[in-house]
């Protein structure tokens, strides 16, 4: 067969070329040639074609390449290079074997002068390069005589990984600064969140507006000004795609999920152990992220979703969806999914407990075929904890997290009856002649007297206090507790996802208190639930969602008393993110 070489930076495509003006190519090469459909035991034959969005679901083999090309060129692709001393230079190997040994930083293997250098000649000889992977689901490669490379030796407990990064001058000064350092980063993030890297190299190329993963190596954007300066926005925005891209390696390459139908499979999962690993670059190189405090990720925060998730119902789709048939595949396939996974870690299911089902179903389904449902059997069977209402609400509805504080009742102890509790013995049949009963009063009601705020439980109900004279031993009293409010809390959902309620009270004395309501208080009323605090201080705040934890996607109904409101055109800018 053939394959004609698309113009990548001018029809937009995953592999191809970019020229420049003195006639190089750059060329990033995949997808050029017929590859096997997956057959498994659950689905049958994957024969659904490509139709633009959803990229994989390829089986597993071994690859033995051979590729010639013109002999200034400097290529890498997908397995070993088993011919390294016939292609590189004297110099070249060289560097290649301290590279090899070089743990800390990396080693240039092509310098940028001599990558200038060789860019100007047209060599008309050739050279052939022998690549070799086992266990792989495809095979790509790139080759240009522009092209500086540099590694860095990872460890691992089975052997060492080599971490490569490969890019054209136009990519200095950002890919010499960064690129391998967020190769590095990648492979002991994510293998520390699933298992050590199984492959002998992972390669970030710079290939210009390109974001594409292959098993081993990927294409990446990220390009400077032509005087060399860049943004914040390029430079994160290089260091993120670089993680994300090499990070594919595990999800999908390696946990080899179906992206034919389930586009969130790999990119959810992948963009959300793409933030453990940016976050923990950001903590690693806290000069690179300087003046941030945390790396600046795009997704995974759940304040990022928000706007995606409370937007128009007419233009969102359940995450369990097939790629092709939803709009904003961004926010379905990979910023809802990451953020839904980074809750469940850091506010449902604790870090704990998450990362040890998290590893259990990477672990489980590395080199096999995962399906949705083995992905929520696993996080459920490693974990012992039921999470069917999780992935109801987020993986298969459009609804929301929409928590607010409805009402605060204040309510005192008396031993005089009130009207509520005698109509309440009447029903009952009860006579209250010869009783000794405690009532409940609500502050500003019918029984209220504005006396009782200023005494004790036991001095507004004396009863109570001879009850416990007469029952309770001294050393008994002494443990007991008194408190002098009763607070009845209303918090209601007009979300339709359920959550824990977290809940900050602040108190006159200036304290403030932080209490979480596991998510199972909404098992037997959908739409509102009370919960009553006694405390000796008085409330004068409660705050839902105090740290933004929830993705509650209207907090002007989180607090009480209520918050001054936005302003209806802000709230307007927030509802519009497509
Ligand atoms: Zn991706």
């Amino acid at each position: 067969w053939n394959y004609n070489i698309p113009e990548h930076t001018v029809d937009r495509a995953r592999s191809g070329y970019e020229s420049f003006p003195d006639g190089n190519k750059n060329y990033v090469i995949a997808q050029f040639f017929p590859r096997m459909c997956v057959y498994n035991d659950v689905e049958g034959w994957q024969n659904y074609q490509f139709w633009g969005s959803g990229e994989f679901a390829l089986p597993f083999g071994d690859y033995d390449v051979e590729i010639t090309v013109p002999a200034d060129h400097l290529l890498d692709g997908t397995g070993n290079l088993v011919n390294r001393k016939d292609v590189y230079s004297k110099e070249e190997y060289k560097r290649w074997e301290q590279a090899t040994k070089s743990y800390d930083k990396p080693v240039i293997i092509r310098t940028q002068a001599e990558a200038e250098n060789i860019e100007k000649g047209h060599s008309t000889k050739t050279k052939t390069w022998k690549l070799q992977a086992e266990n792989v689901r495809d095979f790509a490669f790139t080759s240009s005589r522009k092209y500086i490379m540099d590694a860095q030796a990872v460890k691992f407990p089975k052997g060492d990984v080599m971490a490569i990064s490969i890019y054209p001058k136009e990519g200095n000064p950002l890919w010499e600064e960064y690129s391998t350092k967020a190769v590095v980063q990648t492979l002991e993030s994510y293998s520390r969140m699933t298992f050590d890297y199984p492959y002998p190299k992972a390669i970030s190329v710079h290939g210009k507006n390109q974001g594409m993963e292959y098993p081993m190596i990927c294409w990446n954007y990220g390009r400077p000004n032509e005087d060399g300066s860049y943004s914040d926005r390029t430079k994160f925005g290089m260091i993120s795609v670089i993680i994300h891209e090499v990070g594919h390696n595990f999800f999908p390459m390696i946990v080899n999920s179906d992206e034919r139908q389930w586009g969130w499979m790999d990119e959810g999962i992948n963009t959300f152990v793409q933030y453990v690993a940016e976050q923990d670059f950001g903590e690693n190189y806290p000069e690179a992220i300087a003046p941030n405090a945390k790396y600046p990720s795009r997704r995974g925060a759940p304040s990022a979703i928000t706007g995606y998730m409370g937007g128009n119902q007419d233009f969102i789709a359940p995450i369990m969806s097939n790629p092709e048939n939803v709009y904003q595949l961004g926010n379905n396939a990979y910023g809802k999914p990451a953020t839904a996974l980074n809750i469940l870690r850091e506010t449902v299911m604790g870090r704990e407990l998450f990362d040890y089902s998290f590893k259990t179903y990477a672990q489980r389904w590395m080199f096999k075929h995962p399906t949705p449902e083995d992905f929520f059997r696993t996080m459920e069977d490693a974990s012992a904890i039921d999470l069917d209402w999780y992935w109801r609400g987020w993986f298969y509805t459009t609804e929301n997290v929409d928590m607010g504080v409805e009402e605060v009742k204040s309510y005192y102890l008396t031993d005089k009856p009130t009207q509520a509790g005698k109509a309440l013995m009447e029903r009952y049949g009860v006579d209250p002649a010869g009783r000794d009963l405690v009532y409940v009063v609500e502050e500003d009601g019918e029984d209220y007297d504005p006396a009782m705020k200023s005494k004790s439980s036991l001095e507004n109900a004396p009863n109570l206090q001879e009850f416990l004279m007469d029952n309770f031993s001294a050393a008994e009293r002494a443990k007991l507790k008194a408190p002098k409010h009763f607070y009845a809390i209303k918090f209601n959902k007009p979300g339709g996802i359920p959550m824990p309620i977290i809940v900050e009270y602040s108190y006159a004395d200036g304290t403030k208190e932080k209490v979480t309501y596991p998510v199972q208080v909404w098992r037997m009323n959908d739409a509102e639930v009370t919960k009553v605090l006694a405390t000796d201080k008085e409330l004068t705040g409660v705050l839902l969602d105090p740290d933004l934890e929830t993705a509650d996607v209207d907090v002007s109904n989180n607090s009480w008393p209520k918050q001054a409101q936005e302003s209806e055109f802000d709230s307007f800018k927030e509802g519009t993110e497509d």
